[in-house]
């Protein structure tokens, strides 16, 4: 079978995981952590990183930053992960949900103004597969509203809208380590804090609600309980293994870079035979090859292509049910929302298997076997 998701070593990891043994401090906030948040600081100018157990783990202190209270309202794409709504959820928001694109399965920035009330405190948009929201029109809607806006950039590291790295536009970012991401660490993500405001408290929402990291910069003489916070920070033993990552992230990007074209190539004449669609990438975004998918015709054309790939050993998977229509939210907030775009990437997107060691002969397996399909 060849498997949806594979994690992979690139390099260090291990003998950087011994290193931080070595150093004798594998709490978090050491060397290791200092030296991934420095990473992305210098690599993409962000003016702030704080490395976090999960992307959901920094949303929710994204949330906690924004001082979201019950009575606010958030907008969401209904298309996407749980976490981008949960973490403001959490803090008793009401989440507003937004549709995507007709071409991308991204936020349609056309259709977030008309949700905005005096309720609205912000707007999180989703970087799907990578690929960049229309971040001048969303930041532009933004500031004449006085809304805040969180990328919830899990998917894209090392891309970017119009030359600027994604998460580095918003007043928060997000990004995800997890093992699906291009960048893993098992679990793991990041906090990035573009706006000044919200500099100094991030550091003690970090560290369980005290002034904890100001002391160690001897900015302080005592430390102790100052705000609300958890404990967000990972071990010394995820931020070696991440570091091992980053430093090999030019060699990680262009063999998934490879992957993704080679499918593009494989199978772009299905989509010029008009039997399925491929993935668009607009004039503004650059592609980091975070995921490649299809778009089918329909739901019973999806489940019959995922279950003919599945009996001949290739596992391929369908992707997020829109929000709007879970059960969490139908018995909490729900709505009768109709957005008809986010329903359709629920019923016809399919994954292909995307992991760094995917060999290329596998990815010809894999369109072969599509090809096959549409014959
Ligand atoms: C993966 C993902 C998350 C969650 O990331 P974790 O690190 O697993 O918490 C959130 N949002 C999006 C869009 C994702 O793809």
């Amino acid at each position: 079978m060849i498997p949806f998701n594979k994690p992979f070593l690139v390099g260090k990891e291990t003998e950087y995981i011994k290193e931080a043994v070595a150093l004798g401090k594998l709490s978090g906030n050491g060397v290791f952590t200092k030296k991934c948040q420095s990473f992305f600081e210098e690599k993409y100018n962000f003016k702030k990183a704080l490395l976090t157990t999960s992307c959901t783990d920094a949303l929710e202190m994204a949330a906690i930053l924004l001082n979201i209270s019950p009575g606010d309202e958030v907008i969401v794409p209904s298309y996407t992960f749980v976490s981008s709504a949960l973490a403001f959820v959490r803090q008793g928001a009401r989440i507003v949900f937004a549709d995507s694109k007709e071409n991308h399965p991204g936020i349609d920035e056309n259709k977030i103004e008309q949700l905005i009330t005096h309720k609205t405190k912000a707007i999180v948009v989703v970087h799907y597969a990578g690929v960049a929201c229309d971040m001048d029109v969303i930041m532009n809607i933004a500031n004449q509203y006085g809304v805040s806006v969180v990328e919830d950039a899990a998917q894209a590291v090392d891309s970017f809208y119009k030359n600027k790295p994604l998460g580095g536009i918003g007043h928060l970012a997000t990004f995800s380590f997890h093992e699906t991401k291009n960048i893993i660490s098992g679990e793991g993500g990041l906090l990035v804090i573009n706006d000044q405001n919200f500099m100094d408290r991030s550091e003690i929402i970090w560290e369980k609600g005290t002034n904890r990291s100001a002391f160690f910069k001897g900015e302080i003489d005592k430390y102790g309980w100052v705000d609300t916070g958890s404990s967000f920070l990972p071990s010394e033993l995820i931020a070696a293994f991440l570091h091992a990552q980053l430093e090999n992230l030019t060699e990680i990007q262009n063999r998934r870079k490879g992957i993704w074209n080679l499918y593009y190539e494989e199978l772009k004449f299905l989509q010029q035979e008009g039997k399925l669609k491929l993935p668009f990438i607009p004039d503004y975004a650059t592609n980091n090859a975070h995921m490649f998918y299809l778009l089918v015709n329909n739901l019973e054309e999806r489940d019959k292509l995922i279950s003919f790939l599945k009996n001949n050993g290739i596992h391929a998977v369908f992707h997020y049910l829109s929000l709007h229509k879970s059960d969490y939210y139908l018995n909490n907030q729900g709505g009768t929302d109709f957005l008809p775009k986010a329903e359709y990437y629920s019923d016809c997107l399919i994954r292909l298997p995307f992991f760094y060691e995917l060999e290329e002969h596998k990815v010809r397996l894999i369109t072969g076997m599509i090809k096959k399909y549409y014959e």
